[in-house]
């Protein structure tokens, strides 16, 4: 029994997590979007309930490391009482009202997890930033948000100092820290104050519950508006069927508190499922203390970034025993094969991709019981019809190149954002007929399965071919000397366009005879590919641009070529 059972048929109690067959999971999913809806309230608040009542195992709701031997672990109980406390700060101290934006700016510290269910029980909006933000960064997000609250560390309130006079909204500032800091309201003394009575506001399903900012792979981030069903509810998809949570798991998710991911697999996913939230604070990506930390916690259910997968599988892991994990997943971009192959060698489980956006809760998934076709990103998820489309909006047969499309009409499905915040013409050009377009490129095999393409702007139009640069790299990345890669077009006389890599080199072969290595691989592309699609043009260089999120910034590679000719 879970606080989420009312909402779905029970299909899970026939097969338990085991998606085999998927037509009759789709075709059971129901969910009824009630007229209010509060994930504090309707879900957390529930799970204490249950924790009460002692239906619910004594695993922790929440349980942080340090990675130095600080540790802290969290009943569903004591989460709601500490959110309660931070909400009457929220709504007392920063006199915020219900719809107010609130900007959180934390590393992967407790008071991150208390922020998000404090805005919730509150009724604010709550818009996360990464800690990488730059002072001029931060300025654009308070003033394009109109945030009236900020909440950071230590870290970057001098940045927030600097730029607070010209964001006229901003009229408190809350600082984790264990110094004081001359006009914030210091946190961690208030919370000793405050009272824990508080009652969760009763907001409407379709009210906005937080603005996310996209990850900003293809220019300046844009916000996405979603709502108390749309995240809130709409993630409990992403929790029963991908990541394949029950309450006795705990799931860590190793993305920065700053994107949409995080709501995604270190808020409401997890805890839709009663499951438990584990999060090291490591300010850096190091392999070596994320295998650690997999092998000495009972960590049942890993989500990561292919980015991240790569660095991991390059080190030895046969010292490390991952005796709990039982389910490994990784989105944000499409992961290679080839990694998939290695991490399974080497901890003898498949990572299940996911497809998704900041927009959107998971659109595409692999899911338990399902079988992997590595390379491709699953089968659409209960949320959403996904079609191909051609440019006139006509719906593509199975094997051919279009749009990835959600349909949006008649009914717009709950999983989606509502809109891009102040932005009426960008939200409207996403609209083609009844469909939203994800501005991904992709097709659909005759079994169903979903193969990512490219993004739109990414695709290689090469001689009349079109050629997307995934591919290409997955077949790079199986050549022992390459340890990541690029692939953009490059301008070409002839050609019009040509295809071009861009390598990091695995540091064994850095010394190589580079023009002999370069022909290598133009070979071994030749082979596992289809020829026309190697890379006439090959650079080796020492790091691709990524974002902060570790994603590859394939246009500022293809800007450059094609700005320098
Ligand atoms: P911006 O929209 O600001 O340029 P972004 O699109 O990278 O940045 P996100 O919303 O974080 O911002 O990422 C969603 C995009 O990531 C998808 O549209 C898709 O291009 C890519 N993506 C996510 N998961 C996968 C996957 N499994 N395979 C391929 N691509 C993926
Ligand atoms: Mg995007």
């Amino acid at each position: 029994p879970d606080p989420m059972r009312v909402l779905y048929k029970d299909y899970r109690t026939a097969t338990p997590q085991n998606f085999s067959n998927y037509e009759s999971m789709k075709q059971d999913f129901k969910i009824e979007i009630p007229e209010y809806f509060n994930f504090a309230k309707d879900v957390l608040d529930q799970w204490t309930n249950m924790e009460k009542a002692g239906k619910r195992l004594s695993n922790p709701a929440f349980w942080w490391i340090d990675g130095n031997g600080e540790e802290l672990r969290w009943s569903f109980e004591e989460l709601g009482l500490l959110s309660r406390k931070f909400a009457n700060i929220l709504t007392e101290a920063c006199s915020l009202q219900r719809g107010d934006r609130v900007m959180v700016i934390l590393p992967k510290i407790p008071e991150w997890w208390l922020a998000n269910v404090a805005c919730l029980r509150t009724g604010t909006v709550l818009i996360p930033g990464t800690t990488q933000l730059t002072q001029k960064d931060i300025l654009y997000r308070l003033q394009s948000s109109k945030a009236k609250c900020i909440i950071t560390d230590d870290t970057l309130a001098p940045a927030v100092d600097a730029v607070a006079a010209k964001c006229e909204n901003l009229h408190s500032k809350l600082i984790v820290s264990q110094h004081s800091r001359e006009g914030w309201g210091n946190l961690k003394e208030m919370m000793k104050y405050a009272s824990d009575s508080h009652t969760c506001v009763d907001t409407k399903h379709d009210e906005m519950m937080a603005i996310y900012f996209t990850s900003g792979t293809t220019g300046p981030p844009k916000m996405i508006g979603h709502t108390h069903s749309s995240f809130g509810l709409g993630l409990s998809v992403n929790g029963r069927f991908w990541l394949d949570l029950i309450a006795s798991d705990v799931m860590w998710n190793t993305s920065d508190t700053g994107w949409a991911k995080s709501a995604w697999s270190s808020v409401f996913s997890p805890w839709t499922q009663g499951a438990c939230v584990f999060a090291h604070y490591l300010p850096r990506f190091e392999s070596t203390s994320i295998l650690q930390t997999l092998s000495k916690f009972p960590i049942t259910v890993f989500c990561s970034a292919p980015t991240a997968y790569r660095m991991l599988v390059q080190n030895d892991m046969s010292s490390y025993k991952f005796n709990s994990l039982k389910h490994c997943v990784s989105a944000g971009e499409p992961i290679n094969p080839e990694v998939m192959e290695q991490w399974r060698k080497k901890t003898g489980l498949d990572i299940y991709e996911g497809y998704g956006q900041t927009e959107t809760v998971l659109i595409c998934g692999n899911f338990k019981g399902m079988k992997i076709k590595p390379g491709s990103m699953g089968k659409p998820s209960p949320a959403f019809d996904v079609k191909i489309l051609d440019e006139n909006g006509a719906t593509l047969p199975p094997g051919q190149e279009g749009d990835i499309a959600l349909q949006v009409l008649p009914e717009r499905p709950f999983g989606l954002f509502t809109h891009y915040v102040d932005n009426p013409s960008k939200t409207a050009s996403t609209l083609r007929g009844s469909f939203y377009i994800t501005g991904d490129r992709g097709y659909m095999d005759e079994d169903g399965y979903f193969w990512f393409v490219a993004r739109s702007d990414d695709i290689i139009l090469s001689s009349g071919y079109r050629i997307g640069p995934f591919e290409v790299e997955s077949a790079l990345i199986e050549h022992p000397s390459i340890a990541e890669s690029a692939v953009v077009s490059s301008p070409d006389p002839i050609r019009g366009e040509v295809v071009k890599a861009f390598i990091v080199l695995n540091p064994d072969y850095k010394s190589h005879d580079q023009e002999q290595l370069k022909k290598e691989i133009q070979e071994h592309v030749k082979k596992t590919t289809a020829p026309y699609k190697y890379p006439r043009k090959v650079e080796f260089i020492e790091e691709l641009p990524k974002t902060v999120s570790g994603k590859v910034k394939r246009n500022e590679l293809r800007k450059k070529e094609w700005v320098t000719t």
